[in-house]
């Protein structure tokens, strides 16, 4: 209906409506099943045996036949299916194969035309890690032993839980009945319209939800206890392990705020009766935006005493996205997982709007500076892959969440186009693509067509460039002046790769942002052909051709306007001076420019806090130190790097001062981390001190120094040193202590305690609810022993593993190469990848072995090119 709207109000202005801007219908969506049967509404009854991991069920789906037909095919996956009927009457046969994750029933004679009900009774299992319905250990408060159900359907894992058209597509109803322990709690996606207690049970039945895709279903259920609050007819709660509820107030504080902006910023209300936010313990990794029931690691949504500033700024921005897919992603889906980073882009573009929006002063916007610069670093490989990736098998849908791309690049895209259009213009056609969809599935041609209409540009013929096509351009910028000094710039583009070559010779439509002098206006340029000519200010001005930092492309400056900028650098505003510094330091990289041109802006910070700008010199630093570990230049350039940093250091101190920013006091960590890593002794020597203070009085550490400091005093242990820390860990009063502490522990450098650090990571030390830690904590170990935690790693993968259920052929195949590069020889790294990942995955071992030649060429380099710039 609104979709209508939209139609007509373009027609009334002239503009040709596109095809795409009709409703959508499942056709558009590929997918295994067939589209001539399609679920209306499910009625589904679940008795879970949590003490036997199995589960049985009911279920009764109202079917739409679209076109007659004598067989009927939907997703399962380790069901039996028995008591089959069709309206009511036997069927010929039903056959399930779990290999192809598929239930196929033969009808006595075919369906017509209309609507029909299928139902049958079934068999399941509950698994333990969390795909489908999951059984959760935790140790309660008190130390014992409790379980939690919960879920985890997407991608493709709510045929886990109940047989069912599994794609996003196939929207339906959902009414949710669960027969669970009298003394537990449930939670679903819709408020209990039933409670009704027989014995020692209790059977739960919520309300119809509305039609949304199978992968948003929610179900929890366990010893749970909630805090709530009601705002604008919308009830919140957080939900909680019994004991730890209070720990959700500021979440629940932070779930009020963001609705209501999003509630105006999507100008349509949150359309569900309430909202919960789970908190689940364990091996459930990360958050899922099920619609009206969001699931999170407890750890990204509870609060604590012992917790940090990192830690409330995770639960705040992780909120944020999460809430953004009630509308993106909830109630507008994309309609097929090819288009997932419409979901996850757009969730965290917006997250980081409005983390900004509510916390000024953590710089949020320019802190997401670090996830551009992630992506781009995975972007500039040859074996890159589109942010819109075909995706054949909705099985392969999971490996289609990739971090750096679907969600990173994405959103800094978003960001680029928002800038390009203009904030208000971006907003409206947001509004319009939520309004023409609600309650449905859109493409990403549907979104460029709200932003034309919006924007009265063709947004479309912009965006392919970006999200069809792996990769982003390197815009090389060369000026020439006339005899008054005024500058026309001349502007050409090529792909940038950190190594190889671009054999497609791609090209894009960059919106640029040129500024010229420190103070003016930036102004927007479309670049659209090669030795495009534009003017830009004065020759003696620096030159931003990527002002606000917005663009997610490269520039490399002619060497004389390189030298204006670089005279002038302190006056640049912060975001042209850290797109310089980022560019200047992938330049380096790349081996296109030269160390010095890098080391020279660097070397002009001086005495400036400019946090975003000092983390990326750090962050360069730490990749030359590494570099140079074990030779004999190391203490020379280590040296060099102290120098660089001592100036902020010393006005930053030790100790927080009054109204100082969080964007400040990361500064001051981030400045004594680096420090003590390059060995400055006074830092050693201060940590140690306030280490021991710490022993006697753990309030004398703030927890938001404790992980810095603790780790200068693990770096530096001897075995008692070791010792004090490792009871400190093991003393740890609730899980965000005990990650802390025994993550500091792991930065040890002695071989001998390095082999103490691995057993400890492995032991039962760790608590069950902490299982996904052990492989964070080998990680940390791979900085210093690359042999020891990929010998560790390797003999316990498949329990290291474990916790990150359907994301672990992605960490193995991708993240494991880029970890042990430096160690190892490659080929040993290569052959065990590609042994314990399925074929399909080829393409990300492809790219985590790119990523660890290009480490392993580099460091050669850049330890050649160091040590010639410090003997020069
Ligand atoms: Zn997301």
């Amino acid at each position: 209906m609104h979709t209508q709207r939209l139609i007509l109000t373009l027609a009334a202005l002239g503009v040709a409506a596109s095809p795409a801007l009709a409703a959508f219908s499942p056709e558009q969506a590929p997918g295994r099943l067939p589209k001539n049967v399609i679920p209306l509404s499910y009625t589904i009854a679940i008795v879970p045996n949590v003490a036997a991991l199995s589960l049985t069920g009911r279920e009764s789906i109202v079917l739409k036949v679209r076109a007659a037909t004598g067989t009927i095919q939907f997703n399962s996956l380790n069901e039996k299916l028995h008591d089959v009927r069709f309206d009511g009457k036997p069927v010929k046969k039903t056959m399930s194969n779990d290999k192809a994750q598929l239930t196929t029933i033969a009808l006595i004679k075919p369906a017509a035309v209309g609507t029909h009900t299928l139902s049958f009774s079934y068999s399941g299992k509950i698994e333990e890690s969390a795909q489908g319905l999951f059984a959760q250990p935790y140790l309660d408060p008190s130390g014992a032993k409790r379980t939690l159900l919960s879920t985890q359907m997407e991608a493709t894992d709510a045929r886990r839980m109940f047989p069912c058209w599994d794609e996003p597509a196939f929207r339906a109803t959902f009414r949710l009945t669960a027969t669970v322990p009298a003394g537990w709690a449930a939670v679903g996606n819709m408020p209990i319209a039933k409670r009704v207690v027989r014995g020692n049970l209790a059977t739960i039945t919520f309300q119809d939800s509305p039609r949304m895709p199978s992968y948003l279903i929610e179900f929890s259920a366990g010893e749970l206890a909630q805090i709530s609050a009601t705002k604008n007819g919308t009830q919140f709660g957080v939900w909680a392990v019994r004991g730890l509820e209070n720990n959700g107030a500021t979440a629940l504080a932070n779930a009020e705020i963001i609705l209501a902006d999003y509630n105006e910023y999507f100008a349509y209300p949150y359309p569900l009766p309430k909202l919960d936010s789970i908190a689940v313990p364990g091996g459930f990794q990360g958050a899922m935006e099920n619609w009206g029931a969001i699931t999170y690691n407890d750890q990204t949504l509870l609060l604590s005493a012992s917790s940090s500033i990192v830690n409330r700024q995770t639960v705040f921005s992780i909120q944020a996205h999460e809430m953004a897919h009630q509308w993106n992603g909830d109630l507008v889906t994309m309609a097929w997982w090819d288009d997932i980073w419409l979901n996850e882009s757009f969730a965290s573009w917006m997250a980081a709007k409005e983390t900004d929006l509510r916390n000024p002063d953590w710089k949020w916007s320019e802190a997401q500076d670090e996830d551009k610069e992630d992506a781009m670093s995975a972007d500039a490989r040859v074996t890159s892959h589109p942010i819109q990736q075909h995706v054949t098998d909705e099985l392969q849908a999971t490996n289609s969440f990739d971090p750096q791309i679907t969600y990173s690049k994405g959103q800094a895209i978003l960001r680029m186009f928002e800038a390009f259009l203009g904030a208000d213009k971006f907003r409206d056609g947001i509004r319009g693509y939520i309004k023409a969809f609600a309650y449905s599935n859109a493409t990403t041609g549907d979104l460029w067509n709200a932003l034309n209409f919006s924007s009265g540009q063709d947004v479309r013929a912009i965006a392919a460039g970006w999200t069809e096509q792996a990769g982003f351009p390197l815009v090389s910028v060369v000026a020439s002046c006339d005899a008054a000094g005024a500058r026309t710039l001349q502007l050409s583009q090529k792909r940038f790769l950190l190594q190889g070559v671009d054999k497609q010779q791609a090209s894009w439509k960059i919106p640029l942002q040129i500024r010229s002098g420190s103070d003016a206006a930036a102004h927007a340029l479309l670049l659209t052909h090669q030795d495009q000519t534009a003017p830009a200010g004065r020759c003696d001005e620096p030159l931003s051709a990527n002002a606000g930092a917005l663009g997610f492309y490269r520039t490399r400056y002619d060497a004389a306007t390189l030298a204006v900028n670089t005279r002038n650098f302190g006056r640049l505003p912060d975001p042209d001076r850290i797109a310089l510094l980022d560019d200047q330091w992938a330049l380096v990289e790349a081996g296109i420019d030269p160390l010095p041109t890098y080391l020279a802006l660097a070397a002009s910070m001086g005495s400036d806090l400019d946090t975003t700008a000092w983390i990326q010199i750090a962050g360069a630093l730490a990749t030359i130190e590494y570099a140079e570990r074990g030779t004999p230049g190391h203490e020379a350039f280590a040296a060099f790097a102290r120098s660089l940093l001592k100036p902020a250091f010393e006005q930053l101190g030790w100790n927080a001062k009054p109204n100082e920013t969080a964007a400040v006091q990361r500064l001051r960590r981030n400045v004594i981390r680096q420090l003590g890593t390059l060995g400055d002794p006074a830092i050693i020597e201060e940590a140690r001190k306030r280490f021991a203070a710490f022993l006697s009085d753990h309030k004398s550490i703030s927890p938001d120094d404790q992980a810095i400091i603790l780790n200068i005093v693990a770096q530096n242990a001897d075995a008692a040193t070791f010792e004090s820390l490792h009871a400190v860990a093991r003393a740890g009063k609730d899980e965000t202590e005990t990650r802390r502490y025994y993550a500091a522990l792991m930065a040890v450098r002695d071989p001998l305690l390095a082999q103490q650090a691995a057993q400890i990571a492995l032991s039962s030390e760790i608590p069950p609810q902490a299982d996904s830690l052990r492989l964070q904590l080998l990680q940390r170990l791979s900085d210093r022993h690359q042999q020891l935690s990929w010998h560790e790693f390797i003999d316990n993968s498949e329990r290291l593993l474990k916790p990150f259920a359907a994301n672990a052929p992605l960490i193995v195949a991708q993240y494991m190469p880029e970890a042990y590069w430096s160690g190892i020889p490659l080929s040993e790294v290569e052959a065990w990848v590609r042994a314990h990942v399925p074929a399909e995955m080829g393409e990300n071992v492809d790219r985590g072995m790119e990523t660890a030649r290009f480490k392993l060429a580099e460091k050669d380099r850049l330890v050649r090119d160091t040590d010639a710039y410090l003997h020069r």
